[in-house]
């Protein structure tokens, strides 16, 4: 990008503009944030990123365009917000679950009633929005897969935990957006005890290790993204049992110390 050279503008570009604001949402973000909890949109995933992210170990800069693409998904959360509203059907959104038990945190995008007004029908709602890529790499995998493993488990946490205030949540749904094309898609689950299990069985292995303050392992996962790749050398040693894992955290900047 081509700047112009006056010292007298206070923004060379309005591109500078968006990224000093993101900046600064960010900055705020992470001041405001409570890291100490397990956070239903990381269930999963890989145990000890988990972990380190609510120790404050963040060793991965959020590149910009990240910053910006969910500032775009915001924008359309709060259209199809506004859009439930207007249809007479929104019961709540951007809802905070909390359950002190588990350290479970999660926010549901919406909470919609589909029936009439005499049989009532209150659906959550997560809408995912996604590049044209993703979304049709996705929608191409064979039936069964289209919704990846941890996007239903952090479903299933906010229909469990949800069920507990609005206890007639009939169903749980997932609606994909294709940002580039309007291309849609909506998948629905009737949870059961067996999904339930499975969240409550990671957030107590999560909890496990967290009261041991024991680094759980590597999961190899592919949706890590490399997050603790920059500290490797250093997590092995901890895993070893060369340094121990405050002499670790130590070095790497809480940013929760809670
Ligand atoms: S590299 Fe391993 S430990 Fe690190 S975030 Fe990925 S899966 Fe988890």
């Amino acid at each position: 990008m081509k700047y112009m050279q006056n010292s007298n503008l206070k923004f060379r570009s309005f591109d500078e503009v968006l990224r000093t604001y993101l900046k600064r949402q960010e900055e705020e973000g992470k001041e405001k944030r409570d890291n100490n909890w397990w956070f239903a949109s990381e269930l999963g995933t890989c145990l000890r990123k988990q972990f380190l992210r609510r120790l404050g170990v963040n060793p991965v800069q959020k590149e910009f365009r990240i910053a910006f693409l969910a500032e775009q998904g915001k924008v359309i959360h709060d259209r199809m917000e506004a859009i439930a509203k207007q249809a007479g059907i929104l019961v709540n959104s951007e809802y905070t679950l909390t359950n002190e038990q588990y350290r479970y945190k999660g926010r549901f995008d919406l909470l919609v009633n589909l029936g009439n007004g005499t049989d009532p029908y209150l659906s959550l709602i997560d809408i995912k929005t996604q590049r044209p890529e993703a979304f049709f790499r996705r929608a191409k995998l064979p039936e069964g897969q289209r919704v990846a493993a941890f996007q239903k488990k952090q479903l299933a946490s906010y229909f469990y935990f949800a069920r507990m205030i609005w206890p007639t949540i009939r169903d749980a749904r997932i609606y994909y957006l294709d940002r580039g094309g309007g291309v849609r898609e909506e998948y629905l689950f009737k949870f059961g005890k067996e999904a339930f299990k499975e969240v409550l069985d990671e957030l107590e292995t999560l909890n496990k290790y967290w009261q041991e303050k024991k680094l759980p392992p590597c999961s190899n996962s592919f949706v890590c993204r490399n997050f603790c790749k920059p500290l490797k050398k250093e997590l092995l040693k901890v895993e070893s049992g060369e340094i121990s894992l405050e002499e670790f955290l130590k070095n790497h900047g809480q940013e929760n110390k809670k």
